[in-house]
């Protein structure tokens, strides 16, 4: 009862703490070392902690930062694990309502990993020899690194298969998008057209996109085949494919109708799975040119999504969508009949120490 009670006071947005591990390469260099963070055993809070080496060796804390979150993962939460939490939120899009997944934090600290996952492309995975042991061993292992998106897919699909004896047949349609600088693209078009410059239309409580590719999908294997061609048209569209994504939000949208023939009944829900731009140039003054005009849309868009957040959290009458294309784009998954989740994702290093603070900050006031 409490639990509900909360949840409607926050308006339905919950915010979930993911640490990711220190990689292999990370952990050759000397100088990288370990930020201390205190994992509370609730699961719920983690603490930062800033220690200072004096010239005589002694240790002194100079800052110790609380965070609450509705979930924490340590390092060593799996991909498994960490869907296992969000697994009813995606369920629920079955059930008409409109879901919307982010991933938010500094570049490098394993939004993507988060959301779509990591380990052999599925090109690389088709030319994996099935004799070679050890290759089927590395496809298996990539297998546990899939990310919440490709999870989610698979889980609607089964359910709506299970929902087939109780009368319902669904049908899905998916759109996958790219903000970068404030401009729509089409991840999905058979072409990479970096320039082609989309519109957002609203109307009767809808937000779309009219010459974005829709796509009836029946199956989920071709959704795991269509973000390998949205990746495909990011790297076409980039000289460097990581720069590139690192300074876009990708919205992947996946509309779910149903209708019951025996009940009469039917009903729409979505999922968006935002995959947002790094959130470090917030900070980053001292930039010109084109890098100047990117950092100022990114911290147009994550502020804007912050101040939607937080007008929705406090019930306000005003909720500032229009104030950039993301929160645009999704308004009618935001607010209402929405359930809204937000990854923080951050880096283990001490280096990282500041961006760690700033995210987690812009995290906190959002929850
Ligand atoms: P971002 O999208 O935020 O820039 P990535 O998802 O690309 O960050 O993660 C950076 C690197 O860390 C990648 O090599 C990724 O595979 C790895 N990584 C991220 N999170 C994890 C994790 N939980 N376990 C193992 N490796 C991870
Ligand atoms: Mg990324």
């Amino acid at each position: 009862k409490l639990h509900n009670t909360i949840q409607e006071l926050k308006g339905n947005i919950r915010v979930f703490c993911r640490v990711r591990p220190m990689l292999p390469k990370e952990l050759e260099k000397e100088e990288n070392r370990m930020a201390r963070m205190v994992f509370a055993p609730s699961g719920k809070a983690v603490e930062l902690v800033e220690v200072n080496k004096s010239a005589d060796g002694s240790k002194t804390v100079t800052k110790a930062l609380p965070f609450a979150f509705d979930r924490v993962f340590d390092p060593a939460a799996t991909q498994t694990a960490v869907f296992d939490e969000i697994s009813q939120l995606v369920q629920s899009a079955l059930d008409g309502y409109n879901v919307c997944i982010f991933a938010y934090g500094q570049t490098g600290s394993g939004k993507t990993f988060t959301m779509e996952g990591a380990g052999p492309s599925p090109t690389d995975a088709a030319l994996i020899d099935v004799d070679d042991a050890a290759a089927l061993n590395a496809a298996a292992y990539a297998d546990d690194h899939r990310g919440m998106i490709p999870r989610a897919v698979d889980q609607i699909f089964a359910s709506a298969a299970a929902l087939k004896e109780q009368g319902w047949t669904y049908t899905f349609k998916a759109q996958y998008i790219e903000i970068y600088n404030e401009t729509l693209r089409d991840l999905l078009a058979d072409t990479a057209t970096p320039t082609a410059k989309y519109t957002i239309l609203h109307a009767q409580g809808r937000t779309t996109v009219p010459e974005a590719k829709v796509v009836d999908v029946t199956s989920p294997a071709q959704i795991h085949a269509m973000l390998v061609r949205a990746a495909r048209n990011r790297a076409v569209a980039a000289t460097n494919m990581n720069e590139r994504s690192s300074r876009s939000h990708s919205v992947f949208a996946l509309v779910i109708d149903g209708v019951n023939e025996t009940t009469g009944e039917s009903g729409r829900g979505t999922i968006n799975l935002v995959d947002l731009a790094g959130s470090e140039r917030l900070n980053q003054s001292g930039a010109v040119g084109d890098r100047l005009k990117e950092t100022q849309a990114i911290n147009k868009s994550l502020s804007a999504l912050g101040d939607v957040m937080v007008a929705l959290a406090n019930r306000d009458a005003h909720v500032p969508y229009r104030n950039s294309k993301l929160t645009y784009l999704l308004q009618q998954s935001l607010g209402g009949n929405s359930k809204t989740l937000m990854f923080v994702n951050v880096s283990p290093l001490e280096k990282s120490f500041n961006e760690t603070v700033n995210s987690l900050r812009f995290a906190t006031k959002v929850n």
